[in-house]
């Protein structure tokens, strides 16, 4: 720790996975100054992937989400503001304004995520019985709608609303979800790759429209039904809306901060302020050549570590190695790396399970894995180190894996 630290005061905003791990870091690390999080939730910071899977279907606690227990910040003397919006930065006077409170800070850290993207209200997004899935409260507005033989809308066939679909197939619900595009996951995955997944999801009973927008949702006060694009109309009990997220970067923004698809940080983590960090899902930062802004635990945790110990004056550039997985029905799905600007996919079988290899020219870049962990953990190490077997090689289903690390 540098001079003059001791009694600085650090103040995180956002009370999700990245400013959870943030202020674990900062403790870690030998911070013994002062740390306030602020968060507009009522409950600790808590994680989010149980919320679209075991949460929703009814097998985990709500205590079980949080990621450290109340007790911890207190251990830790880790100030929780919760229930307080933070609704300015003030980067001259260095003070945020949360709730009626102004409090001085001597770096600050913004890890304030996305926020879903919402079906107009014109179309029918307003309506009752229409959900979004990011925060727990969301979850416990859908829950008791979750009854077998009800209808449920899943609008967009991205990873909430397959995940969503997937629990509601299998507690009995009659399950349509409609993709603008013209396959499910397409922004995120190959179509070999779509395309398992919806044979996945149409072999229990989920009925999978792709190349269909919405029109509208139907309903006085009460969604009852959807309009198609096409014309269709459905009868709905209830919807949830998958269609993407947005970061939260207006603070960033009004405090005079560059953005860039999220609040631009740069390989260390900080702003055009160097006062103030961001880290997670609201955060741009350089990677090869490009900016990305990454929306998973696993960049909320590492770049909120990174962040942290370059608060405390580590002077490390954050490198991510991502990796994603999702759960639906019986299939662990599991991806190593990111597959942005990839020419080719090479399908592995072996023994039952299945793996997606993508290539950009010669080079590996990521790994779909489908209930094939040990392509996935030997794929990730490749990609790691970055070694790229050739494609004919991985495809063969004879040819082992784990000794390929070793070329
Ligand atoms: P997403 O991955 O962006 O998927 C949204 C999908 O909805 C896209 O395929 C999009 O198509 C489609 N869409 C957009 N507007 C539509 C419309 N009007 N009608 C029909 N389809 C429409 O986002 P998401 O699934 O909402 O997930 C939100 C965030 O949570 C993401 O960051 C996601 O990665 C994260 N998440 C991750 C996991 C996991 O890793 N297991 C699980 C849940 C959530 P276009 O691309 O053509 O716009």
């Amino acid at each position: 720790m540098k001079d003059g630290q001791k009694m600085a005061h650090f103040v995180v905003v956002g009370g999700g996975q990245a400013a959870a791990s943030l202020v674990a870091k900062l403790r870690s690390d030998g911070f013994d100054g002062r740390v306030t999080l602020i968060s507009a939730e009522t409950v600790p910071p808590y994680q989010r992937p149980p919320l679209s899977k075991a949460y929703l279907k009814g097998e985990m606690e709500e205590e079980r989400l949080y990621l450290r227990p109340a007790a911890f910040y207190d251990e830790h003397d880790i100030a929780l503001k919760l229930g307080t919006e933070v609704t300015a930065i003030d980067p001259i006077a260095k003070a945020v304004t949360a709730g009626s409170d102004v409090i001085a800070y001597d770096q600050l850290a913004l890890t304030t995520g996305t926020t879903p993207r919402r079906l107009p209200a014109a179309i029918g997004g307003n309506l009752k019985g229409v959900h979004e899935v990011r925060t727990l409260k969301d979850v416990d507005g859908m829950r008791p709608s979750f009854q077998a033989g009800k209808r449920l809308l899943v609008v967009g066939g991205g990873y909430i609303g397959l995940e969503a679909a997937a629990v509601a197939a299998e507690l009995g619900l009659k399950v349509t979800v409609i993709e603008m595009a013209d396959r499910i996951l397409q922004r995120v995955a190959a179509p070999e790759t779509s395309s398992f997944m919806a044979d996945l999801h149409r072999s229990h009973g989920v009925r999978i429209l792709e190349s269909t927008g919405l029109d509208r949702l139907l309903g006085e006060d009460h969604v009852t039904g959807a309009r198609l694009a096409d014309g269709t109309e459905l009868e709905v009990d209830f919807a949830i809306v998958g269609i993407g997220v947005t970061p939260c970067s207006e603070l960033a923004e009004a405090a005079g901060l560059n953005c860039d698809n999220g609040i631009a940080v740069n390989a260390l983590g900080q702003t055009s302020d160097p006062s103030i960090w961001a880290a997670g899902d609201c955060a741009s930062f350089p990677y090869h050549g490009e900016r990305i802004r990454l929306e998973s635990v696993q960049n909320a945790i590492d770049q909120a570590e990174a962040v942290a110990a370059n608060m405390l004056g580590a002077n490390a550039d954050y490198l991510p190695y991502p990796w994603f997985w999702s759960d639906q029905y019986d299939l662990r799905f599991q991806i190593a790396g990111l597959n942005t600007g990839y020419d080719r996919v090479v399908v592995r079988h072996s023994d039952g399970a299945r793996s997606h290899w993508y290539y950009r020219g010669d080079e590996l870049i990521s790994v779909d894995a489908m209930n094939d962990s040990r392509a996935y953990m030997v794929a990730k190490r490749l990609i790691e180190r970055g070694i790229s077997p050739a494609p004919e090689v991985v495809s063969d289903p004879e040819t082992e894996l784990k000794p390929l690390l070793k070329a």
